[in-house]
């Protein structure tokens, strides 16, 4: 059916909640919308369901201006950060709900109910009461009742904050599958990179009410729009400023950033090595580091590194078999940086 919203436009009082903001959602596809808190994702959200007005802009689904048609009418289904399940009903009831307001026959919804239960691994649930199930089951439970009339549009807002990380995890990937065999749009909000990565084919970075970039993953983390989205995103190399053009010119950069530019060195494109290491390639051949401090996550390491020819610290993530042994401060490596690992970065907008 396809989702487009065009230049809409939030206050509450002096606060531009949602500023100008034009996006488009493919017949579907799934966005994810991706900023940090107080941006203004979950105003947008209402304003695309219909819960809130919009001071200016239009909501459009299918072609058709929707601006004006009350929520009730959109064709939209809903999943919240708080499940918002009805207490007094039962699971299955839960699910059904949606079935009943739209009228489908006792027979349909039984069916429709069954199939839903068996998609999010509820099977057999469906008369405990949803009070007695635990915040990853509610959630199911939740998701289920949201896709169970096939809504055109499915909307969810930060829909697995309130669980604990590793049921997190164990959600993203599934969600990912339901709203991939969804069939319609989906808008997914969340404060989470690896969360709108997981599910989404396209993110859209949100920053004080405005979009900022929109793209796959791999458009998005390889050339970020400005250095306060390459961080947002989780890149840690990042110069702006004087700095920028000092490391550029000690790197012997080809080119220097613009002014109020950044310089972004994506690390996942550096290799270490042990210091005289045969096998080095002149295209690669970059400067000595030493270690100034090493640190577990999970299976991985992350170091930062000391580089002299550079006058600045670099941080590295990757895992033992890359460092031919476990790094501690002061082990020597030699970096392996080939040119397409920098990134200039424009000149962002200030906060
Ligand atoms: P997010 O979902 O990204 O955390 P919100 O859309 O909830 O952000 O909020 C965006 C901004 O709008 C915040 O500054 C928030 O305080 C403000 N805001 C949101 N809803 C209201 C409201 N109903 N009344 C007044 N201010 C609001
Ligand atoms: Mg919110």
């Amino acid at each position: 059916m396809g989702l487009r919203v065009e230049r809409l436009s939030k206050t509450y009082g002096p606060v531009r909640a949602v500023d100008g903001v034009t996006l488009e959602v493919p017949p579907g596809a799934t966005l994810a919308l991706l900023g940090p808190s107080g941006c203004g994702k979950s105003t947008l959200l209402r304003l695309i369901a219909g819960l809130e007005a919009p001071d200016e802009g239009r909501v459009l689904m299918g072609g058709a201006d929707v601006t004006r048609v009350p929520t009730q009418r959109r064709d939209l289904g809903m999943v919240f950060q708080d499940f918002a399940l009805f207490p007094h009903l039962n699971v299955a009831d839960n699910v059904a709900f949606g079935l009943v307001e739209r009228r489908w026959d006792a027979a349909a919804r039984a069916g429709r109910v069954e199939e839903m239960l068996a998609l999010v691994g509820l099977e057999g649930l469906g008369r405990r009461r949803v009070t007695e199930l635990s915040g990853g089951q509610q959630q199911r439970v939740a998701l289920a009742r949201a896709m169970a009339p096939r809504p055109g549009l499915l909307l969810l807002d930060e829909p697995l904050s309130n669980l604990d990380e590793a049921l997190r995890a164990e959600l993203r990937g599934e969600v990912a599958r339901l709203l991939d065999g969804l069939g319609a749009e989906a808008v997914y909000v969340t404060h989470d990179q690896v969360e709108a990565f997981a599910v989404a084919d396209a993110v859209a970075v949100m920053r004080a009410g405005r979009i900022v970039q929109v793209g796959t993953a791999q458009e998005l983390l390889g050339a970020p729009a400005d250095a306060w989205t390459a961080r947002f995103l989780g890149h840690e190399n990042v110069w702006e400023g004087e700095e920028a053009a000092r490391v550029a010119r000690a790197a012997g950069l080809a080119r220097l950033p613009a002014a109020g530019g950044a310089l972004l060195l994506r690390v996942e494109e550096v290799v270490l090595r042990s210091p005289g290491e045969t096998g080095r390639d002149r295209r690669t051949a970059g400067p000595d580091a030493v270690v100034r401090e090493a640190a577990r996550e999970g299976l991985a390491w992350r170091l930062v590194l000391g580089v002299p020819a550079w006058g600045t610290d670099v941080v590295w993530r990757g895992h033992s078999r890359e460092l031919g042994g476990e790094p501690a401060p002061g082990t020597a490596y030699e970096l392996a940086v080939p040119p397409e690992a920098w990134r200039l970065l424009p000149p962002g907008e200030a906060a």
